[in-house]
Order: C-alpha cells, then sequence, then structure tokens
C-alpha cells in the first residue's frame, strides 16, 4: 500500500510518517529531506534549489519530479509514505504515471488538517535532527536535553525556513499550489480527512490507522 501525507508545513506529515516507518514497515519519501540532502551534498540541483527553499517558495515541478522519479527507480515501489510530495497537480499527475509504470499506485491520501494558528505555533518552535531528520518541539515534543536529538545525540537545528517570514510564503504557497490537490483526489475518491488540531500526535496516528485499517 502506498500513502500520501497532505497537508501544510506544521501539519505534522513528518512526525506521523515517523511513527508509520517504525511500526508499520512503511518506507517514507520525503522530497523536503531529499532537497535538504542534495544542498548538503552540494550537488548541482542542490545548490540551484538552495535559493528557492530558503525563500520558502517551491522547487520547479520538472526538477522534483525528476529528484522522485530517480528515487522510486532505485528503490522499492509499494509500502511508501509520500510527504511533502506531491505538492502541485502536476505532481500528481506525474506522479501517478510514475507508480503505473511500475505497476504499483497510490492507495490512500489523508489530508491533516490544522488551523494556521496552530500551524504557526508548531514551526516557530520547532527543532529539527540534521543527522536523523526528526523533528521536536520547544514545547510539543522537548527532547530529553535541550537542544540535542533523543536519539542520536546530535545537535539539533532550526531551518532556516523556519523564520516567521518564511513560515508566511510556504504557507501561501500551500494555499495556492498545494490546496488544489484536496480537490483532485477527493475526485478520485481516495482522500481521507483527519482534523487534527486538537489532537495529539499519539491519537492522530490511530486515527491513521483505523482509516488505513492497520
Ligand atoms: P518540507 O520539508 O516538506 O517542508 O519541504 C521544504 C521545502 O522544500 C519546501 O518549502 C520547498 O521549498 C521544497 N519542497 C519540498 N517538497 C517539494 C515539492 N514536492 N515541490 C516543490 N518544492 C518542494
Amino acid at each position: 500500500m502506498n500513502i500520501i501525507l497532505l497537508g501544510a508545513p506544521g501539519s505534522g506529515k513528518g512526525t506521523q510518517a515517523e511513527k508509520l516507518v517504525q511500526d508499520h514497515n512503511f518506507e517514507q519519501l520525503s522530497t523536503g529531506d531529499l532537497f535538504r540532502k542534495n544542498i548538503n551534498d552540494k550537488t548541482e540541483m542542490g545548490v540551484e534549489a538552495s535559493k528557492l527553499i530558503n525563500a520558502g517558495k517551491l522547487v520547479p515541478d520538472d526538477i522534483t519530479n525528476k529528484m522522485v522519479d530517480n528515487h522510486l527507480k532505485n528503490n522499492r515501489s509499494d509500502g511508501l509514505i509520500f510527504d511533502g510530495y506531491p505538492r502541485t497537480i502536476n505532481q500528481a499527475e506525474v506522479l501517478n504515471d510514475l507508480l503505473k509504470s511500475s505497476q504499483s499506485k497510490i492507495d490512500k491520501v489523508i489530508l491533516l488538517e490544522v488551523d494556521e494558528e496552530k500551524l504557526l505555533e508548531r514551526l516557530v518552535g520547532r527543532l529539527i535532527c540534521p543527522q536523523c531528520k526528526r523533528s521536536f518541539h520547544v514545547k510539543n515534543r522537548p527532547p530529553k536535553t535541550p537542544g540535542i536529538c533523543d536519539y542520536d545525540k546530535s545537535v539539533l537545528i532550526t531551518r532556516p525556513d523556519d523564520s516567521p517570514e518564511k513560515i508566511s510564503i510556504r504557507l501561501q504557497a500551500y494555499e495556492k499550489e498545494t490546496k488544489p490537490l484536496v480537490e483532485f483526489y477527493e475526485g478520485k475518491g481516495n482522500l481521507i480527512k483527519i482534523k487534527a488540531d486538537n489532537l495529539t500526535s499519539q491519537q492522530v496516528n490511530e486515527s491513521i490507522l483505523k482509516a488505513l485499517e492497520l
């Protein structure tokens, strides 16, 4: 089964993907993580994408789709969680074609709905482990030792695009480019909406497992 986690920045896609990988043997495909790896490795694409990412803007579809295509060619095409991809209608159409060519498909799309006030609160206090990519939060998910990853003891960082100004640009990009995907997947009949504002991440996880019948 392949699933897409859809939702605004800060809606909990990464945290939920982490739990599904841990407990249900899924593999996470996060385009944000793939871009950040390219930026760290200083690949040509990473250098090009970093300007846009650090400005809070989306990377063009052709670059993003190509990166996903390469990833899928070298990895399994089932048991995947797409986190942060697709983010545009073009990407959704390309993903359908890519999966079709390996006799695979998207089975369910989970939309995590969170109101803007909560999104802002979550993004502003977010801390990321540059090593294992897990995310923490100064208030909602504090690491056991302040500033240090619980799992591999790396020093946690704040993403450059988690500044208030960049967050606002990213939320605008979500509204304009990504929200139309809700209707797109509703039309395909495989969208599940979870109102996640007032749920703990454990409760969201339980709702997802129920929806996926796991
Ligand atoms: P994320 O870690 O998912 O929040 O992604 C971080 C940034 O990477 C985004 O703000 C975009 O600049 C870029 N990015 C990630 N995924 C995509 C995508 N599917 N399409 C375009 N840009 C993306």
